[in-house]
């Protein structure tokens, strides 16, 4: 019989693993407040639910992939949420929420017999359609066990500690870095083009040499040169990510002096650009200033 799995959340990165994990053969009953999102899967095979308690009631393992602390916390743990179902045994959080709202939802459901598995993931929409997403779970062993299977059809699991809250430093860690990447190519290539280079031979160049990043391989090539800034993870996100970072960083007595300036550019593409604007478009802040836009000459 095929194993029954919940899905909370079926966004730009949940519903592209919820694919997976039906064409891996899984029983999905999935729950978002998009009712579009939730058609498109139902189309496909997914049972829809009618909260996230009908969720957690329908199987014992429940993935959640959720926009922000708040969200998750009132998923988890507020009326109607998980932790009201009656057949969910572990709980996995594929979200970007902070290792202390996960250490207080792991603290909350420590009483029920609810296993955490703190699993924050990176790769972005292509790795969550390919199923390459670095997995960075933080667990107990054999709750981690236990999950392993559909964590295996998303992506790469690296188990990276035992305690909830670990996974999501190590994602904290890993955005700051794919934050600051973005945001300081962007003054690159910007600077670049309006002295006249052209910005193919430019990233042809940095990826060949020292300044090669994960801004300038792939990103610029592929969502801002042609313009398409399709990459399917918003400013709002990104500048939350940086912001937890920081505040994380700076609640454990670490100089972060870097991070508090790229929090303070994404802050500002923040209010420019509005919160669904794809993270790509960090670019057209520095670009509206320097009165250049980064593209192939010849499209003038
Ligand atoms: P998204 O906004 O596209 O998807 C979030 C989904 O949650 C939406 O479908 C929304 O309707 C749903 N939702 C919101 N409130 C809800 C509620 N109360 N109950 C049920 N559903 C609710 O976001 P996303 O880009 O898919 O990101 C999800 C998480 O993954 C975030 O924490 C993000 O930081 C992280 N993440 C995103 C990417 C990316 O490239 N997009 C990459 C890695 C990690």
């Amino acid at each position: 019989m095929a194993e029954a799995v919940g899905f909370i959340g079926v966004g730009n990165m949940g519903a592209p693993m919820c694919r997976r994990l039906l064409d891996a053969g899984f029983d999905l009953t999935i729950y978002d407040i998009n009712e579009d999102a939730v058609a498109e899967l139902v189309d496909l095979g997914a049972t829809k639910a009618a909260s996230p308690a009908a969720v957690a009631s329908a199987a014992e393992v429940v993935l959640v992939s959720l926009p922000t602390p708040d969200v998750v916390k009132a998923v988890a743990l507020g009326p109607g949420g998980i932790s009201s179902g009656n057949r969910v045994k572990t709980y996995v959080d594929l979200s970007t929420t902070g290792p202390r709202m996960a250490a207080e939802v792991a603290a909350a459901l420590a009483d029920t017999d609810i296993a955490v598995v703190d699993t924050p993931v990176s790769g972005g929409v292509s790795g969550a359609v390919a199923g390459t997403l670095a997995v960075m779970a933080a667990a107990a062993p054999e709750a981690l066990e236990r999950v392993r299977a559909p964590l295996e059809v998303i992506g790469n699991v690296f188990h990276v500690g035992e305690e909830a809250g670990m996974g999501q430093t190590m994602k904290l860690a890993n955005n700051l870095l794919s934050a600051t990447a973005l945001a300081i190519s962007s003054e690159a290539m910007v600077m670049g083009v309006k002295a006249g280079l052209d910005p193919r031979i430019m990233l042809d160049v940095i990826n060949s040499g020292s300044g090669k990043n994960t801004a300038t391989d792939g990103k610029f090539a592929g969502a801002i040169l042609p313009r398409k800034f399709d990459l399917g993870f918003s400013v709002g996100l990104m500048h939350k990510d940086v912001a937890l970072a920081l505040a994380e960083g700076e609640a454990m007595g670490i100089p972060m002096t870097l991070a508090a300036t790229v929090r303070d550019v994404w802050e500002r593409a923040l209010a420019e650009l509005g919160s669904d604007a794809d993270f790509s478009e960090i670019v057209k802040c520095v670009e509206r200033r320097a009165g250049v836009e980064v593209k192939p000459p010849e499209d003038g």
